[in-house]
This record gives structure tokens, sequence and C-alpha cells, in this order.
């Protein structure tokens, strides 16, 4: 009798160890949505670096399901062709490029600039945007002339064409420097979640095709991927002209610390792929520019108006620009907020609520799916 009370108490310790880390994992992954029932479905390819040789892992489906498609191939993919399948009408092309420089901080105002945000995975959205507002042609073509497109950041996540997405933006960038254009990536939070595994917005798609490619999540994105080593290139903060591009927005603090764009761009390169020990790091132009209210590509201050004019004054005057466009914070429809020197783009994509902005002679325009055009107010 004894023994069996003994033997009660321990399974009843266990059962409440078990409990609890039942609920502090539920806590960690209380982004997912409970009601996603998405499953396994098309995706990638994903190309790992690997012991010399390069693993391209895509998940195709045939009369059985779906399956993951595996090419181990030595030597150089540079120049490769891969395939991206959206849906039974929707695919396209794109070639592996030369390993990319990390890119420019600061750029000559082009002819015209067009700007989306917080895609997060919603692909087809995307495209009628590029299509509707005659960035690209209905064959992937750029056709935006010297003008450049600007995705704010938060491609990842929420939506069930992620890799889809990535891949895209990889195309155009090369379709877009064909014809003197060009595209800027600037990473959001989504991105230095999903660099750092931290998967609470992950759709369920993606855990289900992880096991069929037999591959841990964090895998897909690790600095040894080509699209890892290709988000590595990019940047958290740009100015084009006289505007200043960034996710979130410039918290007093980061004025404070005096930084160049570059000197953000290259301290936060560093710890892209360790953000949560640069959160910590006793540096405070590290812990900073990750710290997530104060971080660049995690405030809210523009949208919540939490910002202070004098606040948003020195941020002008400290980057040497007129205007500030965000993502990140949503937005019913394109919008300024602090009489126009703030320009927020995030809208509701996956709502159908579909909209960016067009700079163009000086001109500052809302576009919508549609193709429409507004000027702004
Ligand atoms: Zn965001």
């Amino acid at each position: 009798m004894k023994y069996i009370s003994i033997l009660t108490v321990i399974l009843l310790f266990i059962n409440t160890v078990v409990h609890s880390n039942q609920l502090n994992m539920q806590m960690e992954a209380e982004g997912n949505d409970s009601t996603d029932l998405s499953s396994a479905g098309i995706d990638g390819p994903y190309i790992i670096y690997r012991n010399d040789a390069a693993i391209l892992k895509q998940v195709l489906q045939n009369e059985n399901g779906f399956y993951c498609k595996s090419d181990s191939v030595t030597g150089s993919v540079i120049g490769t062709q891969i395939t991206c399948i959206i849906n039974d009408s929707i695919s396209f092309n794109t070639i592996i490029k030369d390993p990319s420089s990390n890119e420019s901080s600061v750029y000559e105002m082009p002819d015209k600039i067009i700007v989306f945000s917080d895609i997060e995975g919603n692909f087809i959205p995307l495209r009628d945007l590029l299509i509707s507002n005659k960035v690209i042609n209905n064959s992937n073509e750029w056709i935006f002339g010297t003008g450049h497109l600007v995705l704010n950041g938060d491609m990842f996540d929420r939506g069930l064409h992620v890799t889809e997405c990535l891949w895209f933006i990889y195309h155009l960038e090369q379709e877009a420097v064909k014809h003197g254009g060009y595209v800027h990536f600037i990473l959001g939070n989504h991105e230095i979640m999903n660099m750092n595994d931290d998967l609470r917005y992950v759709r369920n798609k993606y855990f289900e095709n992880c096991k069929l490619l037999n591959e841990e999540y964090k895998a897909l994105y690790s600095p040894n991927t080509e699209l890892g080593r290709w988000l590595a290139t990019k940047n958290i903060i740009e100015k084009i002209g006289p505007y200043l591009f960034l996710h979130g927005g410039i918290s007093p603090v980061i004025d404070s610390l005096n930084l160049t764009i570059e000197e953000i761009n290259s301290i936060a390169r560093e710890h892209y792929f360790n953000s949560r020990e640069a959160r910590k790091n006793t540096d405070p132009r590290i812990s900073t520019i990750f710290a997530g209210k104060t971080s660049p590509f995690w405030y809210r201050g523009y949208v919540d108006g939490t910002t202070t004019d004098d606040e948003l004054n020195t941020t002008l005057i400290n980057f040497n620009v007129s205007k500030i466009i965000v993502g990140h914070t949503i937005v019913d429809f394109a919008r300024y907020f602090y009489n126009e020197r703030i320009i927020a783009v995030d809208t509701d994509h996956a709502e159908g609520i579909s909209e960016g902005m067009l700079i163009e002679s000086g001109l500052e325009y809302r576009v919508d799916k549609n193709g429409n055009r507004h000027l702004m107010k």
C-alpha cells in the first residue's frame, strides 16, 4: 500500500511536470492559429548546402499524395533553373544566382518607386498587385522600366506560399536589373523570426512538409541554404532619394544611438541568425536593434501614435530624409500619418485589402490590386 502511495505521488509529479511543459509550449506557441487546418502541400524547392553538395528538396504531388523529390548536386548550382508551382495554372522558373553581395543602404531617387509590404505568404495577392500595377506582365517579366520595387518586410508566415513569395522576389530581382530597374527587399520581424527558429506564426503546412522533407524547419533557412544566404544580404533599413524605408520605424532610443543607416544594417546583419543572443548583448547598439519594442523592425510608434512630433523631426533630421515609409502595423488603406511625413502601407492582403503606394513624378499615390491609383491625402 505504501509503495502504491509513493508511486501515485511520483506519477502525479511526472504528470505535473509534463503538464507545465505543455503549458509552456502553448505559451510560446501562442501566435499559432489553433484553427489552422492546413496540411502538407506543394512547396519549394529548398536548396541546402551540406557536405560539399547542394541538396534540392521539393514537396510535389502525384496520384498517391504529396512526396519529397530530392536531388543532390556536387559542384556549383549557379545557373540551375528551378520551378516553383503555385497551383495548376500558375508556376514560374528562376535561375540560381551568383552569390550576392550585401545590398547597399542608400540609393539615388529613381524615376518611380512602388512599395508593398506584409505580404505574409500570400503569393496570389502579391502577383495580382504587381500585374495590375504594371510592374510585371502575365509572364512574370519586368515591365516597370527603371523603376524600383520595394518590399517592406514580412514576406514570411500566416500564408501558405511563403517559399514561393521568396523565390518570386529572387526571380524579380534578376528580371528588374535586366531592364535597369531594381528590387529592394527590406527584412521585417517575421524574416528575423524565421531565421531564428521562432515559429509562432508558421502554418501547419510547413511542419507537415518538414516531415516529408526529412528536415527540421530551421534547416530550411539556415546560413547554409540558398534562401538563408540570400536573406542575409538584405538590409533592415534603406534610404532611396528623400524616403526612408523600414519595416517598423525608428524609436527614440535608436535615434539616441546616432547610428548611420549603414551602421544599423551592418550591426544587424552580424546577428541575423542569433537574434535571441543579440537582444541580451551588453552593447546597447546591438540589443536595441533587436529588442522587441525599440527595434527598427518591431517599432509601432508611427501608427499607434505614440511617437511625438519632436521625436519624428529628430529622426528625419538624423537620417536626412523628408518621409518614412513603413509596414508592420495594419492600416485600412495605404495612408499618411503625421502630416504626410509617415506613409503606412501594411494592408490586409489575406482579406482582399491589397494596397501599396507609388511615387512617380514627385507625386504619391495609393495603388490597389485593380490597378487603381489615387493621389494620397
Ligand atoms: Zn511586421
